[in-house]
C-alpha cells in the first residue's frame, strides 16, 4: 500500500499519479502495479445531458398539461369569451423559453430568434383577444423586434469576433441608448404622429459619451492598460 508524499491520501495498488494531488508515485518497495485493474471508469460520464432532456420532457409535458387544462376548461365550463389563449399561449411562450435552450445548446443565435418571435406572437394573441389591435403593431412589436435585434447583434459579434471587455462594455452601452431613443419614437409615432425625441436624449447622449470614452481608451494603449490593471480585466 502507497501513500501520496505530498497530500498523504491512500493510492490504489494501480495508480501512477495521486488522483487528488497528480503528484508522481515512486515507491521503490512497491511500484505501481500496471496489471491491476484500476478502480476509476475508463469513459467519462454524460449525466448532464440525460438530466436536461429528461427536464425538457417533464417542462414539456407541464405546459402541454397546462395549455390543455385551461383548453378543455374554456370549452366545457367557464365558457365565456375565449380566455384560454392567454395562458395557451403562455405556456407556448415559456415552453420556447426554456425547452429548446435545453436541447439546443450550442445554438445560441437561433434561440434569441425563437424568444423574439414567440414573444411577438404572444403579444398578437393578446392583441386580437382585445377590442384595439393598434398598440400591438404601432409600439409592442417595434420594441420586440428591435430588443431581439440589439440582442442578436451582441451576441452575434461576441460570437465572430475576439472582443475585450472594454469593447463589450461599449458595445452594450451603445445599443441600450439606441434602444431607449427606438423606444421613445416608436411611442412618440404611435401616441402623436411625430417622429421627436425628449427622455431617450437624456439616456442616448449619456450612452454615447460612455462609448466615447470607451472608445478612446481602447485607443491609447497606455490608457487601456492602466485601466485593465486598476479594474483587473
Ligand atoms: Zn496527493
Amino acid at each position: 500500500m502507497s501513500y501520496c508524499v505530498n497530500c498523504g491520501v491512500e493510492l490504489h495498488k494501480s495508480a501512477t499519479f495521486c488522483p487528488l494531488c497528480n503528484t508522481v508515485v515512486i515507491n521503490p518497495g512497491n511500484p505501481p502495479d500496471s496489471q491491476a485493474k484500476t478502480p476509476y471508469p475508463a469513459e467519462m460520464g454524460s449525466v448532464e445531458n440525460v438530466n436536461s432532456r429528461a427536464a425538457a420532457l417533464l417542462l414539456t409535458v407541464v405546459f402541454a398539461s397546462i395549455a390543455l387544462a385551461a383548453l378543455l376548461l374554456n370549452l366545457l365550463l367557464f365558457k365565456e369569451g375565449f380566455w384560454s389563449a392567454f395562458i395557451m399561449g403562455a405556456s407556448l411562450m415559456l415552453w420556447v423559453f426554456t425547452v429548446p435552450v435545453l436541447i439546443l445548446r450550442p445554438s445560441r443565435l437561433l434561440i434569441i430568434l425563437l424568444d423574439g418571435a414567440v414573444t411577438s406572437l404572444y403579444c398578437f394573441i393578446i392583441a386580437h383577444q382585445t377590442e384595439d389591435t393598434s398598440w400591438y403593431y404601432g409600439i409592442a412589436l417595434p420594441i420586440i423586434i428591435m430588443l431581439t435585434g440589439f440582442v442578436f447583434l451582441y451576441c452575434y459579434i461576441m460570437r465572430r469576433f475576439k472582443t475585450s471587455i472594454l469593447f463589450r462594455i461599449a458595445l452594450i452601452f451603445g445599443e441600450l441608448g439606441s434602444y431607449a431613443v427606438g423606444i421613445e419614437l416608436s411611442i412618440r409615432y404611435f401616441l402623436y404622429d411625430s417622429l421627436s425625441i425628449r427622455w431617450s436624449a437624456v439616456v442616448g447622449t449619456s450612452c454615447l459619451i460612455i462609448v466615447a470614452v470607451l472608445t478612446t481608451v481602447m485607443k491609447n494603449s497606455r490608457l487601456r492598460e492602466e485601466v485593465q490593471r486598476r479594474l483587473h480585466f
